[in-house]
């Protein structure tokens, strides 16, 4: 039978939204040692905003109306902040067809009878569209904390789309919490290096960054040699990396994905949670012995 301490830390945590599935997660994440922070929805609100549209060569109206051509469709965070401005904007959408997503890099379409692309600029230098002038650009941008999205035909760059993703307001308090249990914090992101140490430095966290989805769980996988991982994410492709952590915590505004296989859940989005929940656990633990 469960022991009355796992058990009435599982109720009061559900009443405080600190959800746990079983008393075997309470044994885990007392044990934690290091907690991995996906960035986009998870330290930060999910909700990207253009600051900047840089046109090379047309006008930014150019620039947005084939970006929402390509990103039509998408559910992206970030192609849902380039919708929303040419909503705002009045701009409409050039007409295009095969609108796809590519995982980790951006995403492409056909428009005007040529396939175009909004992705990462490291997608946009693979496919050799990044002049000096560009890289300077875009690099003074991420060194804002920005991320970059860059547009492009083939052999040729349309411009580039700043967003900035505030942190959520209580995310630097979370790792002063975490800290303080001993605990280090560490944010995953597939964004650039430059955005990531302008961000996780404003934390007080590290970072690993440019990382597909495949190599986040690497990094986890590397991770759990060494230390007991608690993984905390929200996103559909979040959900590997919660299944490969010691124990996986999706955020409550989450996919659906990220919360069945995660083995906790947060359900207020309060990032600080993630330090509640680990003081809970080791109450309930330090009770048994
Ligand atoms: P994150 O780890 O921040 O959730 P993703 O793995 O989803 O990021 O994407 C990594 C990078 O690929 C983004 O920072 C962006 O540069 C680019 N990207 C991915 N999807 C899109 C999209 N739909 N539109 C524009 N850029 C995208
Ligand atoms: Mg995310």
């Amino acid at each position: 039978s469960v022991p009355a301490s796992i058990a009435s830390a599982l109720s009061s945590g559900a009443r405080r939204g600190l959800l746990m599935k079983g008393g075997a997660v309470i044994e885990v994440a007392a044990r934690t040692t290091a907690v991995v922070f996906d960035k986009t929805g998870t330290l930060t609100a999910g909700r990207p905003r253009i600051t900047e549209i840089v046109p090379f060569g047309g006008t930014e109206k150019a620039v947005l109306s084939l970006a929402a051509a390509i990103e039509t469709g998408s559910s992206h965070p970030l192609a849902l902040a380039i919708l929303e401005r040419a909503k705002a904007d009045g701009v409409t959408a050039l007409p295009s067809t095969g609108a796809k997503a590519l995982a980790g890099r951006g995403a492409e379409a056909f428009v005007g009878g040529e396939t175009v692309a909004v992705g990462s600029p490291r997608y946009a230098d693979e496919r050799g569209v990044l002049e000096a002038a560009a890289r300077e650009a875009i690099a003074r941008l991420e060194a804002d904390g920005k991320t970059v999205v860059a547009v492009f035909r083939p052999g040729k760059l349309v411009g580039v789309i700043a967003l900035r993703d505030e942190p959520r307001e209580d995310a630097a308090d979370a790792v002063r919490q975490l800290k303080a249990l001993g605990i280090s914090s560490t944010m995953l992101t597939g964004d650039n290096a430059r955005t990531a140490a302008a961000i996780s430095g404003g934390l007080g966290m590290s970072y690993r960054a440019e990382l597909m989805p495949e190599d986040k769980v690497a990094a986890i996988r590397e991770m759990t040699a060494a230390e007991r991982v608690m993984m905390v994410g929200d996103g559909i492709n979040d959900a590997p990396a919660l299944a490969t952590a010691s124990v996986g915590v999706a955020m409550g505004s989450g996919t659906d994905v990220a919360l069945e296989t995660a083995q906790a859940a947060i359900l207020r989005n309060r990032v600080t949670d993630v330090a509640a929940l680990i003081r809970l656990a080791r109450a309930a633990m330090g009770n048994i012995r």
